[in-house]
């Protein structure tokens, strides 16, 4: 299976303007020369080398990741990433009828707003599954769609759009995998998701604070996250920016990231709810500092890090 991330930045969409392209472009024509460039080959193999902060970008949508190996499509938050994934799906040819089942971590803001612009949910043949554990879920995206906010109403986007509540800690079957919540600390409270298939266990686990219980043997994260092949963490702040301001703010730092997935056996880390105000070298920083520390704290655990981007895709 494989999972596809349409939208990584937390808590609001971040911007790419003439400034960030144009400094890129200046450092990989600095980083070119002495090199011979003489055709295609030889220029990507250039872009290969550079880092990924100059010759790609950590993307600029909000929450939304696809998991591809299961029944129909599965999705995790609808945030601005979802437009994207929407169109994708259009691209394909719009006879056919889809089912979409879009998993949410919470309805605040950044993991809704991508669905007004989700243009399959206007197609009247595609049937939509919304699962959550609020039970004001369905409030939320009638609100983001009242003619105040948005000209078109949730009920006249055409689809078949369900509501489905979920139980926390109960295992349901849908589309194939095995899904289970879990309540987490953030202000409203959100839920993470594992998704087992096939032997394999994706964990998403986005906008959640771990505080001074996290250091319990005990801690029932640890179970949850309990030999995930892939973990996807809200490691929206370092460990100094949370301890200095960031606190019950409701997400999460990278080193919170790096100890439990050391304790509880992950294999595959992956940071996500990127800081919106974070550019690429930053973020390449942030990843390396992170790296690092896994180096101190368990040098022979061999955890893989990543930062989550637009577009990127893992294999599971
Ligand atoms: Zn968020
Ligand atoms: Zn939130």
């Amino acid at each position: 299976m494989k999972v596809h991330f349409w939208g990584t930045r937390g808590s609001l969409p971040a911007s790419v303007n003439e400034g960030t392209v144009r400094a890129k472009i200046t450092k990989a024509v600095k980083a070119s020369q002495g090199h011979i460039l003489k055709d295609d080959s030889a220029i990507n193999e250039f872009v290969d080398s550079l880092p990924f902060s100059i010759r790609g970008c950590f993307g600029t949508n909000t929450s939304c990741m696809e998991i591809i190996g299961g029944d129909d499509y599965i999705l995790c938050d609808a945030g601005t990433g979802l437009r994207d994934f929407g169109n994708y799906v259009m691209q394909q040819g719009t006879q056919k009828q889809h089912t979409f089942h879009i998993f949410l971590s919470h309805p605040h803001w950044d993991h809704i707003q991508g669905f007004p612009f989700f243009v399959p949910a206007y197609i009247p043949h595609n049937v939509i599954n919304i699962y959550g554990c609020h039970d004001y879920l369905e409030a939320s995206f009638v609100t983001q769609q009242d003619f105040k906010n948005f000209p078109v109403s949730l009920k006249s986007m055409g689809s078949n759009i369900q509501f489905i509540t979920l139980e926390p800690g109960k295992i349901y079957t849908i589309a194939g995998f095995t899904v289970k919540a879990f309540q987490q600390k953030h202000p409203g409270h959100s839920y993470g998701y594992r998704f087992e298939k096939d032997g394999k266990t994706i964990v998403y686990s986005t906008d959640a604070e771990h505080k001074q219980d996290v250091e319990d043997i005990h801690y029932p994260f640890l179970n949850f996250f309990r030999n995930a092949d892939l973990l996807i963490f809200d490691a929206q702040y370092s460990f100094s920016e949370y301890a200095l301001s960031k606190e019950d703010w409701g997400h999460s730092n990278n080193l919170n990231a790096v100890e439990l997935s050391v304790r509880s056996g992950v294999r595959h880390l992956l940071m996500y709810h990127n800081e919106p105000t974070m550019d690429d070298v930053k973020l390449e920083e942030f990843l390396e500092k992170t790296r690092r520390y896994l180096t101190l704290y368990a040098e022979s655990y061999p955890l893989r890090i990543d930062i989550a981007y637009d577009g990127m895709e893992v294999e599971v």
